[in-house]
């Protein structure tokens, strides 16, 4: 079976350390479910407090990182280094970097790459824009950035991806995707890694949902059959711990 596993993305929040330190301390008194999965991902800024400060059992993840080890890369931060500092996770190819850093799927697979190479673990994010969803190619745009990534992958990588299927258009909107398109899309991935990949990969890969979860909606989707679990975004500041709990009971 699939371990559940809910990741909270802070993005570039929160904006002061005295905040960071409460959410810390909410999360370390909170009584989670040991069967979760649960991994939080600060600004770069605060990894290494916040990995210092937090609960052992709640594991911290980058919110990106170049793909070459060092060198002259202003304001990177690379896969060596992440792991020196003993952070187990990273995401990559968030639609925050893929729209606004124009991030390309080629850019996403390399670092993908990098990443295992050092021996991260990788939340690899993936999802259609509005337009394209109404253009009936959610399969195929996933398929498209998904693809990238097989072709530089072994199929033993794929024990350290955890896929994240955001829809854009669910991104920090508040309109959650439905039940029925979460799963469609969550079992066309999953049918895509069966085919591009093998079955086996398919069916162990955990792929987690995210856009505009919450503590009221996660319960609904968590008992869908291929959804194992969520990135939060905006959740996180405020339903994170409630969703840790509700969304594998
Ligand atoms: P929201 O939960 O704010 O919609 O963001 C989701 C997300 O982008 C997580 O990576």
């Amino acid at each position: 079976a699939r371990q559940f596993f809910v990741g909270g993305n802070f993005k570039m929040n929160p904006a002061s350390r005295k905040d960071k330190v409460a959410l810390v301390k909410l999360l370390n008194e909170a009584e989670l479910d040991p069967n979760t999965e649960v991994v939080i991902s600060p600004p770069a800024l605060y990894l290494i407090p916040v990995k210092g400060s937090i609960r052992k059992d709640i594991k911290v993840a980058a919110q990106n990182c170049y793909f070459k080890d060092s060198g002259a890369f202003t304001g990177e931060i690379s896969p060596a280094q992440l792991v020196d500092s003993e952070i187990p996770y990273v995401i990559l190819g968030h639609s925050e970097r893929r729209t606004l850093f124009h991030e390309s799927s080629e850019v996403v697979a390399q670092k993908t790459r990098a990443a295992l190479d050092k021996g991260l673990n990788i939340i690899l994010c993936i999802g259609e824009t509005l337009n394209e969803r109404e253009a009936g190619e959610t399969a195929k745009v996933c398929e498209e950035q998904l693809k990238a990534v097989v072709d530089v992958l072994k199929e033993s990588d794929w024990s350290k991806i955890v896929v994240a299927y955001e829809p854009v258009w669910a991104i920090g909107t508040g309109k959650v995707a439905t039940p029925q398109q979460a799963q469609e899309a969550h079992k066309d991935i999953r049918s895509y890694l069966s085919k591009a990949v093998s079955s086996g990969v398919a069916e162990s890969t955990r792929i987690i949902y995210g856009g505009s979860v919450n503590a009221g909606n996660c319960k609904e989707l968590s008992t869908l059959p291929d959804v194992d679990g969520f990135l939060v975004g905006d959740g996180s500041n405020h339903d994170l711990r409630d969703l840790v709990v509700v969304g594998c009971s």
